[in-house]
């Protein structure tokens, strides 16, 4: 039997990612298993923030639109979000929420197929994905279709307008092949929107690669730009010129400060700004995402690799009760791993009150993520063994751990 503590050890001893935690502010005695939900707080964020606030704002005043270059700041993260996600800098602009920018996007596909009105999805895609659609399909400009995954590339027929998936899958970790679903809709017609919220910083995605048209994701998550960061949009440049979403707001516009009566569209991503950005939320994502950034995508997705297969391994062997429903294979998964249990609610809980943090996603996963820029090996490693402690003892049944709160 393997020694999984002491490989957690050597492990641990052996990562060259290992300095990077210490640019998170992380309690040690906390295995924080869930920043593919909340991402952990960079040290360097507070006082960004403060200088933002204090120095820009207060002493900057309205000057700081250009002394401090705040109306370009959105162009400025997603540049460098880019070569995360396979991008070049042009394609990529930070704005809004996943789910305006789907709206945004899913309009602007539509617009572009005349005579096609179908967004194919897959059911069990995450919420905002599907209740996105349905919000056009109210509207009469799209029809919703879902096919299961095995079945997508059977669904895309001459009707498809838009294919629009999660890259990797919020609760099994599940991850599509972008390039061959990608050519399979061009295949067929139809354009590709996908959803990086569980790819970015974590598994490697070339969109450009791939020949995507679109794609959002998520700015807290593994880019560490703390609760509701602003999120992000690409639109590949060969559609810039035919771009038109239908959030018509001043910032898009071609010139904001002459003040037109009339809508012009900004050329390519900038016209998918909408309102005025916010400087201070948009502050605390450009630090997560320059630290991610820094580190470099290959590093983090090899690092997530080993995490994800060390703990899928180990409890394998120790908590054979809570079977794996990720892939086995770490290149077809996100940075997460999801087991089943039917009281994986009360495990999770008990899990949290010995401070190992993961996730519950109903009804029956727990879900564990590994943040490769600042978790490590001895924290997968807490997880298994308090897992096994948590069913020897019976101590997850205790009534306080079947309450449920608010958020899950
Ligand atoms: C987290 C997440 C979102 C978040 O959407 P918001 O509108 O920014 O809250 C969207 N899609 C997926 C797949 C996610 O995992």
């Amino acid at each position: 039997m393997t020694d999984w503590n002491a490989e957690a050890q050597r492990l641990d001893a052996a990562d060259p990612l290992a300095p990077h935690r210490g640019e998170f502010l992380l309690d040690d005695a906390v295995a924080y298993l869930d920043g593919n939900s909340l991402g952990a707080l960079p040290k360097a964020t507070p006082a960004r923030i403060g200088g933002v606030v204090q120095e820009e704002w207060g002493k900057g005043l309205i000057s700081s639109w250009n002394t401090a270059n705040w109306i370009d700041l959105p162009q400025r993260i997603g540049a460098k979000i880019a070569p995360l996600v396979g991008a070049q800098g042009n394609e990529v602009v930070v704005a809004d929420s996943v789910s305006i920018n789907l709206f945004k996007l899913i309009s602007a596909a539509l617009a572009m197929q005349k005579g096609r009105k179908v967004v194919l999805s897959e059911p069990g895609n995450f919420p905002t994905d599907l209740y996105m659609i349905e919000g056009l399909e109210a509207q009469g400009l799209a029809e919703r279709r879902l096919a299961d995954r095995a079945s997508i590339e059977d669904a895309l027929d001459d009707d498809v307008a838009l294919l629009l998936l999660t890259h990797v899958h919020y609760k099994s970790g599940a991850m599509f092949d972008m390039a061959r679903l990608t050519q399979a809709a061009h295949d067929a017609g139809a354009l590709v929107l996908w959803d990086l919220s569980h790819s970015v910083g974590a598994v490697p995605v070339d969109l450009n690669g791939a020949g995507a048209d679109f794609a959002v994701g998520c700015g807290y998550k593994y880019l560490n730009g703390g609760p509701g960061a602003p999120a992000f949009a690409f639109v590949a440049e060969r559609h810039h010129a035919s771009l038109r979403q239908p959030l018509s707001g001043w910032m898009g516009h071609a010139k904001p400060f002459e003040f037109s009566d009339d809508y012009k569209p900004a050329p390519g991503v900038d016209q998918l700004l909408c309102g005025t950005a916010p400087i201070i939320s948009m502050s605390a994502l450009n630090v997560g995402v320059e630290l991610m950034a820094g580190i470099g995508i290959e590093a983090l997705v090899s690092k997530s690799r080993a995490m994800s297969e060390f703990t899928r391994k180990a409890m394998a062997e120790l908590v054979p009760e809570l079977p794996c429903i990720s892939p086995d294979d770490p290149q077809a998964r996100g940075s997460q791993l999801s087991f089943r249990h039917d009281h994986a609610y009360e495990l999770c809980q008990a899990l949290i009150a010995r401070r190992v943090i993961g996730d519950f996603r109903a009804p029956d996963i727990l879900r564990l993520g590994f943040a490769p820029a600042y978790v490590r090996f001895a924290d997968c490693w807490r997880a298994v063994s308090e897992l096994r402690d948590l069913l020897d003892s019976g101590e997850w049944t205790r009534p306080q751990y079947a309450e449920r709160a608010a958020v899950t």
